[in-house]
């Protein structure tokens, strides 16, 4: 039986970038991991030669992390959907082919991308949009570059598209590149959404029918501090939201979803990192009342 891939999101911060970017994974007893080549909020990126890749490699090998598991996101603030200013949207499509070529760097499969939000378009032509910008975007890749990108279900805060997997499943339908295209599911935001996120295997079925379960790529696995539907996207620690705990160990315990990378994307408690407790329980399979007391 092989280990539950579980881990969180971690930073990419100097001195030690990569290398020590590893290392908080390992430190929380991760046995995958998910980060941001930069800050999340911004598109500025420093040079991939400064990040100590081969260092952190190395220590991935000799903790025997599998590689091809680990997850780059995209910055959040590039909107793929929304081409209303031609100017900021080719910037937008020529970041994420940059940032295609970091993960590369990283040798990192597969890169998480919220898809976008029309803003004031509609739902189709943002749908449209986004299609057409990964499909220029691929095209426009070297050729040695075999980076996926795993497009995230979204919650539906605004006008964000990739709020159904009727709507996934329409962009990777039509895209030239359906091969490269995968699904990152979060738990917070499909039940913010409007999923009954009690009912696992309604979900997972449903996922297999719309869109397949061989699109699955990544699993975010985090709390939501609102009930089903809300549209809010605001994560919480796990066991304190409105999903709990034994909601979510149904998507990191399922078969069929075992060679899933499953990420917290949950937040600091009291400014502490709250994984290694968080990813325990999960390895225990055991929930832990009042876990965040200890970090009082
Ligand atoms: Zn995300
Ligand atoms: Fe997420
Ligand atoms: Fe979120």
């Amino acid at each position: 039986m092989n280990e539950l891939l579980i881990g969180c999101h971690v930073s990419l911060n100097a001195p030690d970038f990569y290398l020590g970017t590893v290392k908080e994974a390992l430190s929380y007893g991760a046995t995958t991991f998910m980060f941001y080549t930069g800050a999340p909020q911004n598109s500025y990126r420093r040079d991939i030669k400064e990040m100590k890749i081969d260092e952190g490699r190395e220590l991935l090998k000799a903790n025997g992390i599998d590689e091809s598991k680990i997850v780059i996101h995209a910055p959040y603030i590039v909107n793929l959907a929304n081409d209303t200013d031609k100017n900021k949207h080719e910037n937008a499509k020529e970041f994420i082919l940059n940032e295609l070529i970091r993960c590369q760097a990283f040798n990192v499969k597969t890169m998480v991308l919220h898809p976008g939000a029309h803003v004031n378009l509609g739902v189709e032509r943002g749908l449209n949009n986004i299609i057409k910008s990964l499909d220029d975007i691929f095209d426009n890749l070297p050729n040695e570059n075999k980076v996926n990108i795993a497009l995230e279900t979204m919650a539906g805060k605004g006008s964000e598209l990739g709020t159904s997997f009727e709507q996934i499943a329409f962009m990777i339908k039509n895209s030239k590149h359906q091969d490269r295209l995968g699904v990152c599911l979060d738990t917070c935001h499909i039940s913010d959404a409007g999923y009954d996120i009690f009912d696992e295997n309604k979900i997972i079925e449903e996922f297999d029918k719309i869109i397949g379960l061989d699109k699955l790529l990544v699993i975010h696995v985090n709390d939501s501090k609102n009930p089903r539907g809300a549209h809010k996207d605001r994560h919480e620690n796990i066991g304190y939201g409105e999903i709990g705990y034994d909601a979510l160990s149904k998507f990191v315990f399922d078969e069929r979803l075992r060679n899933i990378p499953k990420i917290l994307e949950t937040p600091y408690v009291n400014g502490k990192p709250p994984y290694k407790t968080e990813i325990d329980m999960f390895k225990n399979n055991k929930f832990e009342k009042d876990w965040k007391n200890q970090f009082i």
